[in-house]
């Protein structure tokens, strides 16, 4: 069974909007295993709305058509359908109770023009709005269906999550369902390659590798009669990619971000937490403070931007910053040290580098950082080299900051563990 979004409206040809309506549609239908071959979007003109959709209906089985649904005179999506279907516009009597009723709850009068929206083509369902006046409309014909939503966002998500997916469902499309393997540490051209066998024999379920920032995603997608089939495909492939990447795999759900990974990794193992920050500036502090649960580890954030604030707040030594300079490795040991010590916290990551675009010397280039990580005293450094400009460049020592923490944490439990 295939789709086609069509989206009405001047507003997004001359992108004065983002079209999020259309990739909110096209990401809902993919989970019901239905395709989607084609997305447009048209203006507010009759005539083009006409001939897209003769164009549409000779090839897909499913239209959705998205805004232009209102009581204005330049909302002709419903009177374009008709028209091509050569319907007439009845009133439905129960849209028009629930314009009627819309109206009284809010104290508000109608205008004459709102009762446009009560208008359907003959034959057509209304499909109710609770966020707003203009209903939804649904028409099937023998060839095709063709499901009409209203513009705004806010109105057309929750109509298409309580309404239309129960509907499409019903169409017996099947399922897809979806898993995501998230790994660091390795790359992606590395990462395809330890997979190379497991890609080139995929049919279903199918695998594809992303590459995130400091990060590889895998997809593992699986089409069945049902969900419970497609997951039941899924699950031996992500057990196989578990195993291959090992301690690289932080996750395997597409909700799980890197800094809840190890929020949870230090939560379970009863951990706490304290950062240093130069040039990321509160980056990391503030990635994790985003994860609901970050109070249970997080014990303190230092901001050390300048270098009296690193002597001061986290007894960064004159001399180290005097003899190697901010940016070195050895301030960098001594801010995760003194960061850990300062807070009383397991375990302390700290940042220091050149984000750019100034400050470069012959000897320290922009993107130049390093990372320290103290473990109960016990302090790692790394050093990168980060391209990009500086929002890249301090994403990047952001990420990297909770990789090599999660890697820290995870050598010092399996320590542990082993007595
Ligand atoms: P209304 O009753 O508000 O006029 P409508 O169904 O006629 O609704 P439009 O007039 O096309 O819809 O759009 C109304 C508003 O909805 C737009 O101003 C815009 O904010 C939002 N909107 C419309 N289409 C999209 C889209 N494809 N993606 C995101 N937002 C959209
Ligand atoms: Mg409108």
């Amino acid at each position: 069974m295939n789709a086609e979004i069509i989206c009405v409206g001047t507003e997004i040809l001359l992108g004065n909007i983002v079209n999020t309506n259309a990739a909110f549609i096209a990401e809902r239908i993919s989970r019901l295993g239905i395709e989607c071959y084609n997305q447009c979007v048209v203006g507010d003109n009759m005539d083009r709305c006409i001939a897209q959709l003769k164009d549409s209906s000779s090839r897909s089985d499913i239209i959705i058509l998205s805004g232009g649904l209102g009581p204005t005179e330049d909302d002709i999506t419903k009177e374009a359908v008709a028209k091509f279907l050569r319907l007439p516009l009845v009133e439905d009597e129960a849209s028009r109770k629930s314009i009627e009723a819309y109206f009284a709850k809010r104290g508000k009068e109608p205008t004459e023009n709102n009762w446009k929206q009560a208008l359907l083509p003959k034959g057509a369902k209304a499909v109710p709005n609770d966020n707003g006046t203009a209903p939804g409309i649904i028409i099937e014909t023998k060839n095709c269906k063709y499901i009409l939503l209203p513009g705004p966002p806010i109105e057309l998500e929750a109509m298409f999550d309580s309404q239309i997916m129960p509907y499409l469902r019903g169409l017996g499309a099947g399922a897809i369902f979806s898993r995501t393997v998230k790994i660091v540490g390795v790359g992606e051209s590395e990462a395809e390659t330890m997979i190379k066998d497991m890609i080139d024999a995929q049919t279903n379920p199918t695998i594809a590798t992303y590459a995130k920032t400091a990060e590889v995603h895998i997809r593992v997608t699986a089409f069945g009669s049902d969900e419970k089939e497609a997951r039941k495909l899924v699950k031996p492939v992500v057990k196989e990619l578990k195993s291959r990447f090992g301690n690289n795999v932080y996750a395997a759900e597409e909700e799980v971000s890197l800094e809840q990974s190890v929020v949870e990794l230090l939560a379970t193992n009863k951990m706490s937490l304290s950062t240093v920050e130069s040039c990321t500036g509160g980056m990391i502090s503030s990635m994790i403070v985003n994860i609901p649960g970050a109070s249970d580890v997080l014990k303190c954030a230092f901001v050390t931007y300048s270098n009296k604030a690193k002597r001061k707040l986290v007894g960064v030594k004159k001399g180290t910053l005097d003899k190697y300079g901010a940016v070195s490795k050895q301030t960098a040991t001594e801010m995760a040290k003194g960061g850990a010590e300062t807070a009383k916290s397991d375990v302390c990551i700290a940042v220091t580098g050149l984000a750019g675009p100034g400050g470069a010397t012959d000897t320290k280039p922009v993107g130049l950082v390093y990372i320290g990580c103290c473990i109960k005293g016990e302090v790692r450094v790394r050093e990168f080299h980060f391209s990009g400009d500086r929002t890249k460049i301090r994403t990047l020592s952001a990420k990297n900051a909770l990789i090599l923490a999660r890697e820290c944490i995870l050598e010092y439990i399996s320590k542990v563990d082993f007595g």
